[in-house]
């Protein structure tokens, strides 16, 4: 997803094991990124921009006109079985494929208005049947979407315009009662009902509490740093040769402190996995539900109610601003190159988007910027350039033809870091540590896209399209010189490798009775954060990463003592993984051996595994110890077993258990019981009580047991589960957060109120280090806790 697809990187790769030695060392040993690219870009033949092209029409982007009923009829079906949210994502995906101004479109939006209306998205309902009336609604079916639309301002309260709503409807019924398909009796019926219900809400005199919007609004900095934009003036920017830059702690930070809030510089939405290449004809319309079209292409934001592209089927948006920002940002260059840019993958895309933010004027400036401060290519390692920087003391750039000290990379004249463009090119490309055939595959990639670009500018220019931008950002005339717009490109695609952030969300995926929900992280795209990048990395941060839309909030998630470092974790994280693991991963992705304290002690007791995945013994169930034949630990237990036996015991339980998910998931609650109980005997015969197989089965139980409403048994599995997530993860992880939240609900379901206002309390507390106030999970545990307060104790026993 982040580098090409596969069958482009291994045409690639076997393209440069197929050039001859001589070539493959004077790409090996260029000395600047402009001779790699140079170098690397005569290679690229006609033959190999047609394979290319053949690949990127298999990522069908544009609209098919003959789509848009499948979709409908696919979402009616979903309605029918009253799953409204995927019901609602065919018919967007209807949309993305209809003509503007057709019944097709229309139709579209007025079923999704209705799936919205089911979900409750009443605000969405109603845009979605404006809409549906705007792109030519039939004149025939216009009662069932009036009815529609007084139902939702009656819902919401707009009480005013019901009225209007209702009184419009009658005035065009009675006029022409034979035009509508409805028999005018049901017509009549429903409005008699709306009427009733306005009535009834108009006698209720208390106001509706505005619905709690989601926004960042409230959540600040506590005092914005001077030096450094986005952070707190609780940390402060620091460089020294070899942990390069880095943020400390200038006071004593407490839990939960924000330190870090910053917008995305670029993001580029994360395509998941790709629909299939378009070869078999069985799967040519995908009906699959992806991150694409649940959350804006620009904002991020999760939406049903999308508005498409009028240039392609892929890009949705959340509104109309979002797509006219979109379009004249980058999207009117990207749309027609849709296809290819899912071939590339998302680290190309997010280079070529950065260039067209900042546009092209401004990426020369910079690079003539660093060419004069460096005084060589932007090739050279990084490092030694800095250790210059350090040995004169300070770095210099050119301002107005006077020399100009800087202290550290990427600051302005006047030493501040700003999340600018500065900042972004002055992140660490490691060009030095990249192999050979990657740098050719990044160039090659980079070199086809440039071509095509010239290629797609000079057709605007002579057939005279209106698009003096697209004209100002590719054409020849106009940039002299595509290979300085290349070896940017490249040095971005580069520096994604270490700089790229995963913008991530919580989904929630509920059981079919939607009363717990359980959440799992998705990966919803890519960005670039200047000054979070500024954090160096440790297995056992001292931070915590959320997002909302396109904006990174970092929290304190401990205590931090002033002088030390501010740290968070690229992904390898030690309750994640075992430390040869992270070395590897921080190795081959981030070229830098780990030297936190987690990996320091780890490596010194490597031969104890964690008690989350630890063997105990069968017989007296104490921890069995060894390597290949393992042994119980208890003096005068004499038992001992193959590991690759347990082993492959594990995996056996690992298939059962996931059988009993699927049961789960298909709603067979009795039979996937039944499952994982005895899941649960087979794994506490020779798992830790603390391993984490046991965990996943005490979670299955516990959400089985809720669906069919037993509240105590589900609780007891559940705190089960919960000491698991605790060994594994730690008391105030937001892996325990989430579990503490399930177990709140749990509670709350079952009336249990002294239980679940303790745990809402917990619950807020740990999962507050790691998300703002406007988490959802947060504010649904306000809601819980008002909720159970607001109940006046009731004196139990009979009433006479
Ligand atoms: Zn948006
Ligand atoms: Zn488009
Ligand atoms: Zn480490
Ligand atoms: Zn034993």
């Amino acid at each position: 997803m982040d580098l090409p697809v596969t069958e482009w990187k291994s045409y690639l790769l076997q393209k440069w094991s197929l050039l001859p030695k001589s070539i493959q060392v004077t790409v090996s040993t260029a000395e600047t990124l402009s001779d790699v690219f140079l170098h690397s870009s005569s290679l690229l033949q006609p033959e190999d921009e047609i394979f290319l092209r053949r690949l990127s029409k298999g990522y069908f982007v544009g609209k098919d006109f003959g789509a848009p009923l499948f979709y409908r009829e696919e979402g009616n079906k979903k309605f029918q079985e009253k799953d409204y949210t995927v019901a609602a994502v065919l018919y967007s995906k209807g949309v993305s494929h209809s003509r503007p101004n057709t019944e097709d479109m229309s139709l579209c939006y007025a079923n999704r208005s209705a799936a919205l209306f089911h979900l409750g998205q009443y605000e969405m309902c109603l845009k979605d049947i404006i809409r549906a009336q705007t792109h030519g609604y039939p004149e025939r079916l216009q009662p069932k979407i009036m009815l529609r639309k007084a139902e939702c301002l009656v819902a919401l309260g707009r009480l005013q315009e019901a009225r209007q709503t209702i009184s419009d409807l009658e005035r065009n019924f009675t006029a022409s009662p034979t035009l509508a398909d409805f028999p005018s009796q049901s017509v009549q019926k429903n409005l008699h009902h709306l009427k009733m219900k306005v009535q009834e809400k108009e006698n209720l005199t208390e106001t509706f509490p505005a619905a709690l919007a989601k926004t960042l609004e409230g959540v600040d900095l506590r005092e914005e740093n001077k030096q450094l934009s986005n952070a707190s003036s609780s940390v402060s920017l620091c460089m020294d040769p070899f942990k390069g830059r880095y943020l400390v702690a200038t006071r004593e930070i407490l839990p939960g402190e924000l330190l870090v809030k910053e917008d995305a510089f670029v993001s580029v939405l994360n395509p998941g996995e790709l629909p299939p290449l378009h070869h078999s004809l069985d799967s040519k319309w995908d009906t699959r539900v992806t991150i694409g079209d649940l959350y804006c292409h620009r904002c991020l934001k999760h939406t049903l109610a999308t508005v498409p592209c009028d240039g392609c089927s892929y890009a949705k948006y959340c509104s109309q601003e979002c797509l006219q920002q979109a379009w004249e940002l980058y999207h009117r260059i990207e749309c027609p190159l849709g296809g290819l840019l899912l071939t590339l993958g998302v680290f190309c895309h997010t280079a070529l988007r950065l260039t067209l933010l900042v546009g092209f004027e401004d990426v020369s400036k910079i690079r003539k910027l660093y060419d004069e401060v460096s005084n060589k290519d932007i090739c050279l390692p990084e490092s030694s350039s800095w250790v210059k920087t350090l040995n004169s003391g300070l770095g210099e750039i050119e301002k107005n033809g006077k020399i100009i000290e800087t202290p550290i990379p990427g600051c302005d004249v006047n030493g501040k870091y700003e999340s600018n463009y500065q900042a972004v090119f002055n992140l660490l490309p490691h060009t030095e540590n990249h192999t050979p055939e990657h740098k050719f595959l990044c160039a090659l990639c980079v070199s086809a896209l440039c071509r095509q670009l010239e290629a797609a500018s000079f057709q605007t220019v002579t057939t005279g399209a209106n698009s003096s931008q697209l004209k100002a950002a590719t054409a020849p005339e106009l940039c002299p010189d595509v290979t300085v717009w290349g070896v940017v490109m490249l040095r971005h695609m580069l520096q994604l490798q270490c700089n790229a952030q995963a913008i991530t969300t919580i989904q929630h995926t509920g059981s079919k009775e939607g009363i717990v929900t359980s959440s799992r992280q998705v990966r919803l795209a890519t960005g670039i954060f200047p000054v979070v990048s500024l954090l160096n990395h440790s297995c056992s941060p001292n931070t915590s990463v959320s997002f909302i839309s396109t904006v990174a909030t970092i929290r304190a998630s401990q205590r931090i003592g002033k002088g030390q470092e501010i740290l968070h974790c690229y992904g390898p994280h030690k309750n994640r993984m075992g430390v040869a693991e992270r070395q590897q991963k921080l190795r081959s992705q981030y070229f830098f051996d780990c030297t936190c304290p987690a990996c320091h002690t780890e490596a010194h007791r490597m031969a104890t595994r964690p008690r989350w995945e630890a063997f105990c013994c069968n017989r007296c169930r104490a921890p069995m110890q060894g390597d290949d034949v393992l042994s119980c630990g208890h003096r005068g237990c004499a038992v001992s077993v193959r590991r690759d036996h347990l082993a492959s015991r594990l995996q056996d339980l690992r298939q059962q258990v996931g059988m009993a998910r699927k049961l789960l998931r298909d709603g067979k609650l009795e039979p996937a019981i039944q499952q994982l109980s005895g899941c649960q005997r087979d794994a506490e015969s020779f798992l830790s009580a603390e391993h984490a197989v046991l965990g996943e089965i005490e979670d299955g139980l516990a959400q089985a047991c809720a669906a069919l409403g037993d509240w105590q048994k589900s609780a007891t599995h559940l705190q089960n589960s919960l000491r698991v997530v605790e060994a594994r993860h730690g008391p105030s992880s937001v892996e325990m957060g989430r579990e503490l939240f399930k177990l709140a609900q749990i509670f709350f379901n079952g009336f249990a109120v002294p239980e679940a206002l303790s745990t809402i309390r917990k619950a807020e507390e740990v999962l507050s280090l790691h998300c703002g106030p406007w988490d959802d999970e947060i504010q649904e545990l306000q809601k819980m806790k008002s909720c159970l307060l607001d109940l006046t104790p009731t004196p139990v026993g009979p009433s006479v």
